[in-house]
């Protein structure tokens, strides 16, 4: 009797713990299954299942990594054994000491090996219209926890420990949600949107992951190279609707040559077994090699190839947001209805549904998990190992070294870099004394990035040049292209002048933990004037607001030769009032800059600036390089308003006056077609994919928009096109010019995404502060070749590309193309100017080193 009443009462415990600990699954939470037809969770549902499941299970933990650009929370979730969650510390811990063989023996390691856990990232729906991993995600925690997986749980779970951030754009997600929910049952359903999915970068948040530009970015980082140390990544995508149903790794050609071999193994490992379950469970149209190279350092997977972490993308056929489509098995292309070792079981065609992308990503990801529970140990070992290669072993003819010098010609801007470098894992040193490397003297205080460090090959990959390989089928075929950029060097981007150093050199070194920023001492109020070196990005940041306060400020037409210093033709020359003394010191702390002192400037040419006001326009195409072009902007803090098709055209009878409302309207890269009539040129690639726009987003600037540019120049405005956009004034004003990359055919010329050097004119305005020789950044560039001009024509070629060694970093071929070409021209129009920019001088906000050349369009001196 005692003993059965003892029974039930562990009976009731038993059931009343159950029900306590009950996990609600996320289609009872939401009220629709996960990935039903035209259903989607926004992020705010999405975060507050994973709270309810955190509140529920002891074995799953909510995070919040970061803040978006938006001001969202980033979650991620951490998945693993009770035992395991009581040491996280412990675990993480241990994943950084694997990390730096530095005092650590080999038996040591195999010890840390053994009692570590091996931590797997799973970041989905970057790209927020890829959105099925997002959903899935829930199912994928709420499976985990509750056991109910492919594998002993329990064991596995043992061994591994997940992170899992169900969507690392937050801002997107919600945006693309409430766009879709809001287009359901209308001939727009699954339509895109007018604007950006990043409010900055759009798609371009997955080219962000060297520079670091993006809030989401950062926390995610900090995830993968300071806080946690995950030896496996999977970021999880979608790609187009009618090709395989889904890529995995292995990549194809060519690899980043500094990657570390085990790497590419270990995605191999993990990628054929995820094909492998897929195939077991019956899943059609699996492929891999294709389409996605080796080549690429800033996407968010990429980029942990570089750090000796097993870095996965998964890319899904996609649907229409969320609702299905049909797909005709005719409307499946050759290559992928035939059988092929990479692709051994084709999909025939038919029904492709959200749920369809959940169910493959779902057995992708519990493949995932398996595969590093069977490995545990290897991947942990392994990891130490290469973390070990990178400091102890150097490859015949890799650097020893590369070194900053301390004297820049834009010195805050090499310390930002170092700090990008900072965020990325690499270390810096700084030299306590002169020395010698490689035969050259370098002051004490100059930087050291020395190879000998666990992450040797990103250190190595960003910071030394690109040989892009030339790939081809066939001698005579069109070369093949890199998945995005062939180059990508960090200081050439930046404008940092720095060395690679062959020899192993000895020098007097310290560590750096943070980057030391200088100690800035604001001018005394005595100087008549100040001085800002217009060869530093900072100076621009500064001029702007105290535009805004109305300082007289006035830019020189030569080199200054002050006490103690040199600056730039082009320098700011700022009346010292009572005024600017109180505005001008927090200023330039804020951006690291020094100002110089000046007594008179009578003898100094110069001309007065004067407050611009500045346009960009935005189409309703959403162009990622106004995003970025918007980012530089708000970064260093210049004003400007944002200007959409109807401020082209007027109100009633009335014409657009721009020149009245602006000095200077930007143009990002865009086409001609697309600014013009709000379509692509249908024989584009990107106009096969346009559909049309809900009628208030319909349309261009139009003919009306191209009369009123017309006569905001010939009134005195700049207007100023860049990359692309460049292309419709030509065209369209009738320009004494033409692209001389028109009709060029891939074979002859081609250059994808690579850094090329150009001769500067710095004496002339939109070359001021820029060196003599400098690098830019190519990317489907247009070459504006000039003629002779007449009548109310004149133009200034400010850049062209040298007669020989055209390429810097990348991929080059048919540099004859382009040898003694503009690559940057000022032309007059009438009383205004045009400026056309032929390459990306902002490009996704990474190349500093050409921003100048924006900039000066801002603030050019000579305005009417
Ligand atoms: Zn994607």
């Amino acid at each position: 009797m005692k003993k059965y009443s003892m029974l039930s009462f562990l009976t009731l415990f038993f059931c009343l713990s159950v029900l306590i600990t009950a996990q609600t699954p996320p289609s009872e939470f939401l009220g629709f299954d996960v990935g039903a037809d035209g259903k989607l969770a926004d992020y705010s549902q999405i975060q507050a299942y994973f709270q309810k499941l955190a509140d529920e299970s002891s074995k799953i933990k909510l995070l919040t990594i970061g803040e978006s650009t938006l001001k969202k929370p980033m979650l991620m979730a951490v998945i693993t054994s009770e035992k395991n969650m009581a040491k996280l510390d412990t675990y993480r811990g241990i994943s950084k000491q694997l990390r730096d063989a530095r005092g650590l023996t080999p038996g040591k390691a195999g010890e840390l090996a053994r009692e570590g856990k091996v931590m797997v990232l799973f970041t989905c729906s970057i790209h927020s219209t890829e959105i099925a991993a997002s959903q899935m995600s829930m199912e994928f925690a709420y499976k985990l926890v509750t056991g109910d997986t492919p594998f002993d749980a329990d064991e596995v779970l043992d061994k591994v420990i997940v992170l899992l951030a169900p969507t690392i754009n937050p801002d997107g997600h919600q945006m693309v949600t409430e766009w879709y929910r809001k287009n359901v049952g209308t001939k727009y359903e699954g339509s895109r949107m007018p604007w950006l999915y990043h409010h900055y970068a759009g798609h371009d948040d997955n080219r962000d992951w060297f520079m670091f530009n993006l809030s989401e970015t950062k926390a995610v980082t900090k995830v993968l190279y300071h806080d946690w140390i995950p030896q496996i990544h999977i970021d999880e995508h979608q790609m187009g609707s009618t090709g395989a149903r889904l890529f995995l790794p292995p990549f194809m050609d060519p690899p980043v040559p500094t990657i570390h071999p085990l790497v590419w193994r270990g995605i191999a490992l993990c990628g054929t077994n995820m094909a492998y379950d897929l195939q077991t469970g019956g899943y059609q149209g699996v492929v891999y090699g294709r389409s996605f190279t080796g080549w690429w350092i800033g996407a968010c997977d990429d980029t942990s190839w570089l750090h000796n972490s097993i870095g996965l993308l998964s890319e899904m056929a996609s649907v229409k947001i969320a609702s299905p489509i049909y797909i005709d098995p005719t409307e499946l292309p050759n290559s992928y209805v035939e059988k092929r070792i990479p692709f051994p079981d084709p999909w025939p065609g038919g029904w492709w549904r959200l749920r369809d992308l959940v169910n493959y990503e779902l057995t992708l990801s519990m493949s995932l998990v398996k595969t590093a529970g069977l490995h545990k140990e290897d991947l942990l070992l392994n990891f130490y190992k290469m973390c070990k290669d990178g400091i102890e072993k150097r490859e015949r003819g890799a650097p020893f070294a590369f070194v900053f010098p301390k004297d820049q010609r834009d010195s805050p801007t090499m310390l930002k870099m170092l700090d990008i470098l900072l965020l990325g894992g690499v270390e810096i040193h700084r030299a306590k004394a002169d020395f010698t490397a490689d035969g050259k003297l370098y002051p004490a205080g100059s930087f050291v990035v020395l190879m000998s460090q666990p992450y040797r090959p990103y250190a190595q990959a960003l910071l030394e040049k690109q040989k892009y390989p030339d790939l081809r089928e066939e001698p005579g075929d069109a070369p093949i292209p890199p998945y995005d950029n062939a180059g990508w060097t960090l200081p050439l981007q930046m404008g940092v002048n720095g060395d690679r150093v062959k020899k192993s050199f000895d020098a007097p070194l310290e560590k750096l933990e943070k980057i030391p920023y200088p100690v800035i001492t604001p001018p005394g109020t005595s100087a008549s004037y100040i001085v800002l070196d217009s060869a530093q990005n900072a100076s621009y940041s500064v001029v702007f607001p105290l535009l805004k306060e109305n300082a007289e400020i006035y830019r020189s037409g030569e080199c200054i030769e002050g006490t103690g210093f040199t600056v730039s033709a082009g320098s700011f020359i700022i009346k010292n009032t009572p005024g600017v003394q109180k505005i001008l010191p927090p200023l330039l702390k804020k951006r690291h800059l020094t100002a110089y002192e000046l007594g008179n400037v009578d003898d100094i040419p110069k001309t007065p600036l004067k407050r611009y006001r500045v346009g960009l326009y935005q189409s309703w195409l959403s162009s990622m390089d106004e995003g970025w072009t918007r980012y530089v902007f708000d970064d260093l803090g210049i004003p400007y308003t944002t200007l959409h098709n109807k401020d082209f055209k007027g109100a009633k009878q009335k014409k657009a006056d721009l020149r009245r409302q602006f000095d200077v309207i930007v143009f990002a890269d865009e086409s001609p077609e697309i600014i013009k009539t709000g379509k692509p040129d249908p024989a584009s690639r990107y106009g096969r994919y346009f559909t049309e726009m809900p009628p208030p987003y319909e349309g261009g600037i139009g003919e009306d928009g191209v009369k009123a540019l017309e006569e905001f120049v010939a009134s005195g405005g700049i207007l100023v096109g860049l990359n692309d956009a460049g292309k419709l004034f030509v065209k369209e004003f009738k320009m004494p010019a033409r692209d001389a990359l028109e009709k060029v055919d891939r074979k002859q010329f081609f250059c994808p995404t690579s850094l090329l050097n150009v001769t500067v004119d710095n004496k002339t305005p939109i070359g001021y502060g820029m060196p003599g020789e400098a690098v830019v950044m190519f990317t489907s560039s247009p070459v504006f070749g000039t003629r002779v001009p007449s009548g109310d024509w004149d133009r200034k070629v400010v850049a062209s590309y040298p007669r020989e060694d055209v390429l810097s970093s990348g991929w080059l071929l048919g540099e004859e193309y382009i040898t003694r070409k503009p690559a940057l021209v000022d032309f007059t129009y009438k009383k205004g100017h045009i400026i056309l920019v032929g390459f990306r001088c902002q490009h996704r906000a990474q190349s500093h080193g050409t921003y100048k050349f924006l900039l000066n369009s801002l603030l050019y001196p000579e305005i009417n």
